[in-house]
């Protein structure tokens, strides 16, 4: 009766997904299904999908949105922002890019060179240190130019450091986002909850997205960084080009969490 729990069960602590988060499913499948009507094996995957959860989504009316970007350096995030616009872009939106990373040398210059490729309008300074300013200037001039969809890059470091998340909530009080981003590469594993949380902890977290999925890892992380921020995974990125992106669809990712 308990052999196909205990697949899953395996399975998904093969993939990385945390050992508390495994108990939790486990029991709430019990909860909700009855084993023994389950002919043997066959499913599996039905049980552990969840049903999505609505998540804000950018309008084409006015005012304008904003979508603010956190999450480590080197996650993908300033890669990931321009797939987002050009992702809007494609769909008729008229996006723009403000960089308030003022942190890492040479994101201004990565995230101009992607936004001039894909012709998408950007903002960001060269002199200006202050991250909160430039992201308040961005935001200003877009709004007045009448952008759909504003998406704010923010500075990552390399941990949630108490100057960070002082950074990102100033960032996040100046620009008054619709919508913040989680980014996590699909390869940290469990340590996706603590860093999601430290970040949720400081601004209201409201969709995770996963980069690298092009590579080996299965992504289990991810339903930490979901457990974490009680928010859904809505894009995958899976390579580093810009148009290497993809609405989440939980079908595919739990067959590779199941393998
Ligand atoms: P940030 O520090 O979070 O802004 O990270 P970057 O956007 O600079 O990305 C770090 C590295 O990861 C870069 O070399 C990107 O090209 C690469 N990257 C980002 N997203 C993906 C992805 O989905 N797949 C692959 N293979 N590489 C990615």
């Amino acid at each position: 009766m308990n052999d196909c729990l205990n697949e899953i069960t395996r399975a998904l602590l093969q993939s990385d997904v945390s050992f508390p988060l495994v108990k939790e499913m486990q029991t709430n499948i019990k909860k909700i299904v009855n084993l023994d009507d389950l002919a043997a094996g066959h499913n599996k995957r039905l049980i552990i999908e969840q049903d999505e959860r609505p998540v804000f989504a950018p309008k084409k009316a006015k005012p304008s949105s904003v979508v603010m970007f956190v999450g480590l350096q080197g996650a993908g995030k300033t890669t990931t922002c321009t797939k987002y616009a050009y992702y809007h872009q494609k769909k008729g939106y008229k996006t723009a890019l403000v960089c308030a990373d003022t942190f890492r040398a040479g994101v201004f210059d990565q995230l101009k060179q992607n936004a001039t490729k894909a012709k998408i309008p950007f903002y960001g300074s060269y002199t200006e240190s202050d991250p909160v300013k430039i992201a308040a200037e961005g935001v200003d001039r877009f709004k007045k130019e009448k952008c759909d969809l504003i998406i704010v890059d923010t500075s990552g470091r390399h941990k949630q450091e108490a100057s960070l998340c002082e950074e990102i909530l100033q960032v996040a009080e100046a620009t008054e986002p619709d919508l913040v981003i989680f980014v996590m590469d699909s390869s940290i594993g469990q340590a996706a909850f603590d860093q999601a949380q430290a970040f949720k902890q400081t601004v209201s977290v409201g969709a995770v997205i996963i980069t690298k999925m092009d590579g080996h890892a299965k992504g289990g992380g991810a339903l930490s960084a979901v457990a974490a921020t009680k928010s859904p995974v809505i894009f995958i990125g899976t390579g580093e080009h810009m148009d290497e992106f993809e609405v989440f669809d939980v079908k595919p990712f739990v067959s590779r969490l199941l393998g």
